[in-house]
Parts: structure tokens; sequence; C-alpha cells
């Protein structure tokens, strides 16, 4: 098995150093590896066992220490988020706000002490919820949220603050956010930031720990969330206290959409696709056609259209092609194509490439037959 990057799938890392700790009696130790492709920086995650996870967590996670004089940044995180909560709290009558991994719930009281949203909008979701208050609360496996769980967890707003750096594969988590988002929906993500080193940073803060797998920078946390389908609306590098944070607001909308486009293209082939037999059936209604190509484009129309099949099966429809000549098609011989200029019936061109449709109107002026031509993908 090999380690694979979460961020550009590449699987060539650089080792970038060890970090050791104990756990129970034993020692143990993370190897800590560089992607070569994308610098994104992780612990050697194949030697990551469940057992070792469960015991990782066994007890709850220390209480993040922002700064000397005791102040967090919790209101701050919400400050961030601020004119999504606005929007979200004018286009919806009764808004989803939610915290992913909402711990001791310092973000959901600030929403309902600072912000006044009323405690019926807040849930808090985590592997081990804690009560809190008047604030309804539910279990979530946070690890494993992704497009096939079937979770319940729907958001307006969603807050994801110092998770994702404790998950195996943030992939997941991201995805299944995504899904659980609402139209319209909102998510703001925090992780530390790995690029950002002071004296205080270096002395103080806990960022090296056991319990982080990944060790993020904000651009590729910000590449993570735009390659799970979000729309990244801010980013920030910062420092509160000594924590240098990665903070991102997310949104659901606003990606460029290739699904509806390839839906309106293909609908738009296949508008082409029954022009072609439009054209055909038409022509041949008040005499002999000649049908220039016995390609895909015409075997797709033959075998999609009785009536065309028919036809060229009765000598109504006569299919001319150079390379196929003496060959069958629909029951018909394939005429050489270099009887249509000896002809007098129509010429429909087939093919839909327009490099092939562009040359044989070329050959069809040469050879003096360019006004019998009709192009049926010319509207
Ligand atoms: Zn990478």
């Amino acid at each position: 098995m090999s380690l694979q990057c979460p961020i550009c799938v590449g699987s060539a890392f650089d080792p970038v150093g060890r970090v050791p700790f104990m756990l129970g009696s034993k020692m143990h130790e993370h190897q800590i590896m560089g992607c070569r492709t994308c610098g994104h920086v992780m612990v050697d995650l194949r030697v990551i066992t469940e057992e070792l996870i469960a015991d990782l967590y066994a007890r709850p996670l220390d209480e993040q220490v922002w700064s000397t004089d005791g102040s967090s940044p919790y209101e701050d995180m919400v400050a961030f988020a601020a004119d999504a909560l606005e929007t979200v709290r004018k286009t919806q009558q009764s808004p989803r706000i939610a915290d992913f991994g909402y711990g001791r719930g310092e973000v959901l009281k600030a929403l309902h002490q600072r912000f006044g949203v009323p405690r019926e909008q807040l849930t808090g979701y985590d592997f081990a919820p804690l009560p809190l208050d008047g604030i309804s609360t539910r279990t979530l496996r946070l690890d494993v949220l992704d497009e096939h769980a079937e979770q319940d967890a729907q958001f307006d707003l969603g807050f994801c603050s110092h998770v994702f750096e404790h998950i195996i594969d943030p992939r997941r988590l991201l995805r299944g956010l995504r899904n659980q988002a609402r139209p319209g929906a909102y998510l703001y993500l925090e992780t530390p930031d790995h690029s950002l080193l002071n004296d205080e940073v270096l002395s103080m803060s806990n960022q090296i720990c056991p319990q982080h797998l990944h060790y993020f920078t904000v651009d590729r946390l910000a590449a993570l969330a735009r390659s799970c389908g979000w729309t990244v609306m801010r980013e920030e590098v910062s420092l509160f206290g000594f924590v240098p944070r990665a903070r991102l607001l997310l949104h659901r909308e606003g990606g460029r959409d290739a699904i509806g486009c390839t839906r309106r293209f293909l609908t738009f082939r296949a508008d082409l696709n029954a022009r072609l037999s439009q054209t055909l059936l038409r022509l041949s209604e008040s005499g002999p056609v000649a049908a220039w190509g016995a390609g895909t484009d015409l075997l797709l129309a033959t075998a999609g259209d009785t009536v065309l099949a028919e036809r060229v099966g009765a000598g109504r429809i006569i299919p001319h092609d150079r390379e196929r000549a003496g060959e069958r098609l629909a029951g018909a011989l394939i005429q050489s194509s270099d009887l249509l200029s000896a002809a007098s019936m129509p010429v429909v061109i087939t093919p839909r490439p327009a490099l092939t449709r562009l040359n044989m109107m070329k050959i069809a002026g040469k050879s003096g037959f360019a006004a019998r031509v009709v192009d049926p993908y010319l509207s």
C-alpha cells in the first residue's frame, strides 16, 4: 500500500522528520512526510492502525490553549463568517446552523450569546458529544461522513474548526459536509496553519502533536475544499495568541457547472442526430436521395428509425461511401461516392464532425455538385 496525498493524490513523498510520543507505557513515533508534488505535510498513515487512533483519543482532547492571557477566538470565528450568518438568517425562516466537532461548544455558545441565534436553530455534532445547555447535540462519526453515509446533518451554515487535522481522510469529511450542505449553504473551516512561524509559535504552540495527522496550510486546505466542490469566499492566515490559523469561508454555490453544460451539449448532439434523420426522410418523400458517408452517424440514424431503415432498404435513400463501397447497410448496397457527381439527386452529408463536413463541401465544389449538397447540421 502506498501513501497517498489527500490533496493532489500523488504518492511520492520525502521524509520530513519524526514525532515521538508515549501512549500508556509504550513509545510510539509518527513519521512526518512531505508530498513531493504539492507540498502537503502529513503523518505516514500506512502504519496508523484503528487501535492506535482509539488509544490517541481514549481521553478527550486537551482544550486548545490559545494565549497566555486566557483569551480565545471563538467569537472571532463566528465574526469571520458574519456575512454568511446574516445571509442565511435573511433567506431562511429557520436556518440550521451546525458545528461539526463542537468540543465544548464554544462556537455554538458564541452564536447564541453574542450573535443572538436562537438555541433551537443550533446543533452540535461530535464523535462523543458533551451535553450543552438547551442546544441539541448528536453523535456523528465525522471521519466517515462521506457521500455514501446515510446521515441527516443538513445545514445552512456549518462550522468545522480544528477537526480536519485529526482525520485520517479529510476528503471524506469534506465530501460528506458538501453532501449535507443545503442549497446556498456556507461552511467555516479552520485548522492550524503550518507555514507561519515566529518565536512564540515555536516555543508555545502545540501544533506538532501526536493527534495531528495532517499539517495544513491555508492554500492546501483551500485546494482540498475546491476539489470537493466548494467555492472559497474568503481565506486568511492569522495568528491568535501563539496559534497560527488557516481560515476559510466556503460556499456551496458558485462553482462552474460542467454537469449542466454537458447535459445541454449532449441534448444538442441528440437534436443534431435527429436532424440527419429528418432531412433524409423529408427529401426522400419526393424521390431518391444520396446519403453521403456510411459511417457512425448514418448507422446510428438507421438503427434508431425503422422508417429510415426501410427507405434505405427500398433504395429511396442510397448510401454512398468511397471506402465502404460494395458493403451493405440496412440491406442496401453502398455505392462509391465517385458516382455522386454524375447523379442528379440531392446529396445529404451524414458525418457530424465539422472538419469532415467542410472537407466534403470542398470535394463537392471541385467535383461540380456542391449545389445539390445539403448539410443537415446547419440550421
Ligand atoms: Zn500532494
